[in-house]
């Protein structure tokens, strides 16, 4: 089944934007070399890209442009993984192939800063370094390993001790970790939206309210046909994401999409200011994933996943509240007047994918919820493989997409998975 998201009236990134945008919907056939499908930070900053590049370009955004999880994220700039380092990842690709997409993936929040800087965007960027916290002694030791990996590969990355980290956040408990110096946090939907004028200024045809419906070949390339209109185009790229819909049924069926919520606090005032007091950003080692951000007033930005989501807009407040009270005594319980929620894109190994057929249809996939930086390191990636560079040039290696075993079970269970993370993150020592 598809579904479009809706424009997500409560997530505080849409009442702080300073950015806006509106495009027409798609009512005539128009020709173009690329159509991308999907009008989040993949699909925007892919656009821009192939637009540099001197292709014609066309975005069919199904519903408005940072609809998806693009607008909903909790804004941090996190140039890493989930979950594989360097080392995991030159096990899995030896030598060039390996390198090249550790050096994309590092160099992800450089292009997302430096696009920010292009088209002059207003989204509260601040680079101030993201920080990953270790929960257990063990982990302390594993990130403190990860930190050295990737300064090897040229990254700004240290490893803190638990006294170091205790001053970089302000948070009990911690037993270590380590900081990245090149990730700091944005206002997501304001970049997005910031984007697709810089899209529109690069000659990129937007169109919003206008869902690709079918694929179809003919013998002058691709139509892709929305309610009212027509695109043909030599090449279609799906930045579809966790909102994958039939398109490609191969690639839907090749990731879980889960659900994520977000909630903020009001500003904090005084009190905001021994919670990250260098305004870092933050997400710890464990699997159920605690982490948070300051906006620009001082408000608290966090989030978690719920087991059982009906009720979520009052359950997932008092969650935050509790593991922030938890990490910071002092703070004074208060209202969090704004919670959202938004799709993540997960694959099994929690690593992206490309994928790309002869007959000109492509796509990454897999952002595993750190998709703001890899994004748009992706987007030259996608550029690359739409002019046909050869698959052992590409900055990650494609493959076909494979289905999650026993995806229909998968997609509905995902979220079963979370008491077992939470046993699994009490037990690690
Ligand atoms: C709650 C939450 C918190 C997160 N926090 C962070 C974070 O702090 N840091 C980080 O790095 N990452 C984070 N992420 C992940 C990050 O948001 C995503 O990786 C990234 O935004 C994905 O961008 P995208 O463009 O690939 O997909 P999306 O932004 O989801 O865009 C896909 C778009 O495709 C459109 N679409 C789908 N089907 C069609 C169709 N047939 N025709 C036309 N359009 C279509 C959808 O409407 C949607 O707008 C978070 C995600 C969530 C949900």
């Amino acid at each position: 089944m598809t579904s479009w998201p809706s424009d997500a009236p409560s997530s505080l990134w849409r009442q702080l934007s300073a950015e806006s945008f509106d495009a027409e919907p798609l009512t005539r056939e128009i020709a173009c070399d690329v159509a991308v499908v999907g009008g989040g930070i993949s699909g925007l900053a892919t656009a821009i890209e192939l637009a540099r590049r001197g292709k014609s370009v066309a975005l069919l955004e199904a519903a408005r442009i940072g609809a998806g999880a693009s607008g909903r994220a909790n804004g941090q700039v996190i140039p890493a993984l989930t979950r594989h380092g360097p080392n995991a990842i030159r096990a899995l690709w030896p030598g060039e192939s390996g390198e090249r997409f550790l050096r994309m993936v590092a160099g992800g929040a450089d292009v997302l800063f430096g696009l920010v800087e292009r088209y002059g965007i207003d989204c509260d960027a601040r680079r101030t370094g993201w920080l990953q916290p270790a929960h257990t002694p063990g982990r302390a030791k594993r990130v403190a390993a990860l930190a050295s990996q990737w300064a090897a590969v040229g990254a700004p990355t240290s490893a803190l001790s638990a006294a170091e980290m205790r001053q970089h956040t302000g948070a009990e408990g911690y037993q270590g970790g380590w900081r990245h110096a090149g990730g700091g946090h944005i206002n997501p939907y304001a970049f997005t939206l910031g984007l697709a004028r810089g899209a529109s200024d690069e000659g990129v045809a937007v169109f919003e309210h206008s869902p690709a419906l079918s694929l179809r070949r003919d013998t002058f390339g691709w139509r892709v046909q929305t309610p009212s209109g027509t695109v043909r185009a030599a090449h279609v790229v799906l930045a579809t994401a966790a909102h994958t819909g039939t398109l490609w049924p191969e690639l839907r069926r090749s990731i879980v999409p889960v659900t994520s919520y977000q909630a903020a606090t009001e500003p904090l005032g005084a009190a905001a200011e021994a919670i990250l007091p260098f305004d870092e950003a933050l997400s710890d080692t464990r699997m159920d994933l605690r982490y948070l951000r300051k906006d620009r007033d001082g408000r608290i930005v966090s989030g978690g996943a719920l087991t059982i989501q009906a009720g979520a807009e009052r359950r997932l407040p008092q969650l935050v509240q509790s593991r922030l009270q938890a990490m910071f005594p002092a703070l004074p319980s208060g209202p969090m007047p704004h919670v959202w929620g938004g799709r993540i894109a997960m694959t099994v190994d929690r690593l992206p994918r490309l994928h790309r057929r002869p007959d000109g249809l492509s796509a990454w996939i897999g952002c595993n919820g750190r998709g703001l930086a890899l994004c748009c390191a992706m987007a030259a990636v996608m550029a690359d493989a739409v002019e046909g560079r050869p698959d052992a040039e590409l900055a990650l290696p494609p493959s076909a997409p494979r289905a999650v075993p026993l995806h229909p079970l998968a997609v509905r269970s995902a979220r079963l998975i979370l008491p077992w993370y939470r046993l699994k993150d009490r037990r690690e020592i």
